[in-house]
Order: C-alpha cells, then structure tokens, then sequence
C-alpha cells in the first residue's frame, strides 16, 4: 500500500480532532509560558508523563522563573531532580539558565539557532518550544512521534540511520497543518503514548488506522525495526559507609561524570581478580588518599541503568590512616544520618540510606572487621 496524496492534511486533521476529545489533562498544557514548556518537554525526555507531573509542579514553585533557577546552587537543582534519573537534564537547565540570564534577558529565545546553541536543547526540545510556546511551524521527533510515523508510513529501515532519520523529520515537517504545528505534535506525541504504544497498539481505537500501511499489513509491532539487542553488561561496584563520631563521609561526584554533582558513598568498580574489600580499599585509596578498614557488609543492591546494570555491595567501614582529600571526587564531607535529606543522591545510594535508617549505626566492633 503506498500513501495516496492527500493522506498527509487527512492524518492532521484526524489528529487534532482526536486529540479535542483525548489529550490527556497534565499540568504543562495548560500553559504557553516557554520556560514551563521547556522544563517540561526536558523532564519528559526519559520519562512518563505520569511521573513527571509532580516533578514538575514542584520544581515551578521551587524555581519559578528562569532567573530563580540560574541563581540557585546546582546542589539545589539536582536535589529537586532526585528521582528523576538522567540527571545530565538538571545540570542542563541550570547551564543553560545562566546562558539565557547573561545572554539573553532572561527570556528564552524565540529562535531555533539561538535555542540549538543552549546546552541540552536539541532538534527535539527546541521543535516543541518553538511549536507551543512560539506557535512557530517547526516538528518533532521523539520516541513516540517516531514510532507512529514509522508504522504509518511502514518504514522499514533503521530509524537510528541518519537517513531514516532525515526522512523521518521531513516526515514530521510536511504533516504539519500550518499554524496549528503546537497542537499538532502534542496530539502526535499523545497518540504515540497512548494509542500507538510500543506493545499491543490499539489499533482499533486509533483515529488512522485506515491510513496506516503497517496496520493494513498488520506489521505494526515490526516497526520501528530495531536492531537486535546487545548483551547489557554487568559490573560488581562496592560503596563503603565510612563512618566517625555518628558521622558519615559523604562525596559529591565529579561533575562532567556520570551523575555528576550527585553525592553518594565512596567506592567504585571491581576490577578483575579483585576481592570486593581490596577493590573498596583501592578505590577510597584513589578518590580520597585514605586507607580504610572494610567492615560488616549490608545487603546488596541490584540497579539497572540504561546501558548496563550493577551489583553495589556497601561495607561499614572505618578510616584507619589519612585525613581524605578531594582526588578523584568534587568534594567529600562528613555528615550526620539526619543530613542525607539536604543532598542529592543517586537510587542506588538512596536504598543504602533507606537501610541505615531502618538499621541504625552499627555497633563500634562491626565497623572494623576486615571483610
Ligand atoms: S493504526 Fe495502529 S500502528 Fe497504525 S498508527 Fe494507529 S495505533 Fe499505530
């Protein structure tokens, strides 16, 4: 089946009729502001809407305008990210905040380049800014938008390919019913979310299912085509809970790394061959110039992260040589239980601090017994 001429004003105009009756109700439509509009479309990268709706009431409040959230401390900003995941979108905002203040008048602007050159903004952040906030004719592409395209228009080549991927945004470009592109992607990207979903799309409900190729040639869960998937590796990562007069030593993680700006437990990855005590004596050795005593274990901790998934394994443990310094971490610190709450951490070391509390510290003769 090939796409007759005038299927593309057909599927705009089904779409946003579609879209009167069923565009879900979340906080973000209920505004123009282009600051909310970017926070919001930064937070749905990754995330659901349904996650993302409390974060981002919260954060608006904390951070009203573009100015509140280029002046507060970067600390602040990841702490209201905590549990958002992918946190290099936090550090973003707040980049690209101060750029638009000093740059900018502290409005963002209206102006696609201008947009593309903020940190964190790409083709897709700055379509939707553009389209809803500006009601600019600019498109989107994002997971969802992808998707519906590539079945409608059965595209049976990888969408990872620049060339699928430019044909996909030309794609995204000529549907789009002019001055309506706002309310067009949002109606696209709802359906992709709601209707078109990943698995078991639900065809019958969609509003082109008698336009769309793979569902006539009922190969919708065929499309996107995807390559098969690689083994995702695994690590074994210790994290050590070092502790002093009722208090805890506490790093902040480099802030170019993975997670950067977070604070967490020290520690790091197993090499090969190592025991987990040596590889938590090396790795405190190098992030803080202490040698340490590793103690009593906790129980371990399985986490997936995008690309791989690890084993952390945390040890009380106690500083037994060396006063610590900032060498392989931003900054360390020593704080009470009680003071976890003020910084952010990662959900890995988050289910350490859940254990601690439920457990307390431990008795003195468990911290300094080498595991
Ligand atoms: S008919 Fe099915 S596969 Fe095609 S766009 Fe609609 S939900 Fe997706």
């Amino acid at each position: 089946m090939s796409t007759p001429p005038d299927t593309q004003p057909q599927i705009a105009c089904r779409l946003l009729a579609w879209a009167k009756q069923h565009l879900r109700d979340l906080p973000w439509r209920h505004t123009r502001d282009p600051y909310h509009i970017w926070v919001a479309e930064v937070m749905l990268q990754q995330t659901q809407a349904s996650t993302v709706a409390p974060f981002f009431t919260r954060w608006l409040a904390q951070f009203p305008t573009i100015e509140a959230l280029a002046t507060a401390p970067i600390d602040q900003v990841l702490k209201a990210w905590e549990g958002l995941g992918y946190y290099a979108r936090a550090r973003h905002l707040h980049q690209a905040a101060q750029c638009i203040l000093s740059e900018h008048e502290g409005r963002l602007p209206a102006d696609r380049d201008q947009l593309l050159a903020l940190p964190g903004i790409g083709p897709y952040t700055a379509g939707a800014i553009l389209s809803i906030a500006f009601g600019q004719d600019e498109p989107v592409l994002d997971g969802n938008v992808r998707r519906v395209l590539c079945r409608v228009f059965n595209i049976t080549t990888d969408p990872r390919r620049a060339s699928t991927q430019r044909r996909l945004w030309e794609l995204a470009r000529s549907l789009l019913p002019p001055g309506r592109a706002g309310d067009f992607n949002q109606a696209i990207m709802d359906l992709g979310a709601t209707i078109c979903t990943p698995r078991s799309p639900l065809c019958p409900q969609c509003p082109l299912m008698d336009l769309c190729e793979a569902a006539h040639l009922g190969v919708q869960e065929q499309r996107p085509v995807s390559r098969p998937r690689r083994r995702i590796p695994h690590y074994d990562v210790t994290a050590a809970i070092i502790w002093r007069d009722g208090q805890v030593l506490i790093t902040q993680r480099p802030l170019e790394d993975m997670l950067g700006g977070l604070w967490e437990f020290p520690g790091g990855k197993r090499e090969p061959g190592e025991t987990l005590a040596d590889c938590l004596k090396r790795e405190i050795r190098e992030e803080l110039g202490v040698e340490i005593i590793v103690g009593k274990p906790l129980p371990p901790i399985r986490h997936a992260y995008s690309h791989f998934r690890i084993t952390l394994y945390p040890f009380h443990c106690q500083i037994q040589r060396g006063e610590p310094q900032a060498l392989g971490c931003a900054a360390w610190r020593w704080v009470t239980p009680d003071q976890f709450d003020r910084y952010a951490f990662p959900a890995a070391d988050q289910r350490i601090i859940a254990y601690l509390r439920e457990r307390g510290a431990p008795r003195p003769h468990q911290e300094d017994r080498d595991a």
